[in-house]
């Protein structure tokens, strides 16, 4: 479509929809794990596998063939962030006081 035009990727910021140029500016990544803490039984003694754990809580959901509830007990999620959104975000990474301007839906 442009030839000879450097093939670029572009990213947007996930918070106010700028585009990034990267060679002009720092790209920041947040990365998001939400997951709901069912360890009540595990011995806090017991070092667990991270991953192993998870995927027990994901096999202990699946007899309830509801694909909701997996994103309930696990969710994660990549934002990329401009600097001046990365600044806001780690002031204030939970968007207290201010969600109504934080579009963090994954749509
Ligand atoms: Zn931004």
């Amino acid at each position: 479509m442009f030839p000879g035009h450097a093939e670029m990727i572009h990213f947007t910021c996930d918070l106010c929809h700028r585009a990034i140029d990267c060679e002009d500016e720092v790209r920041y990544v947040v990365r998001l794990e939400v997951y709901a803490s069912l360890d009540a039984d595990a011995d806090p003694g017991e070092e667990r596998d991270h991953l192993q754990e998870i995927e027990d809580i994901l096999e202990g959901v699946d007899d309830l063939s509801d694909p909701d509830v997996g994103a309930d007990v696990y969710h994660q999620a990549r934002y990329d962030l401009c600097s001046a959104c990365r600044k806001r975000f780690v002031k204030n990474p939970l968007g207290r006081g201010v969600a109504a301007n934080l579009d963090f839906s994954n749509n």
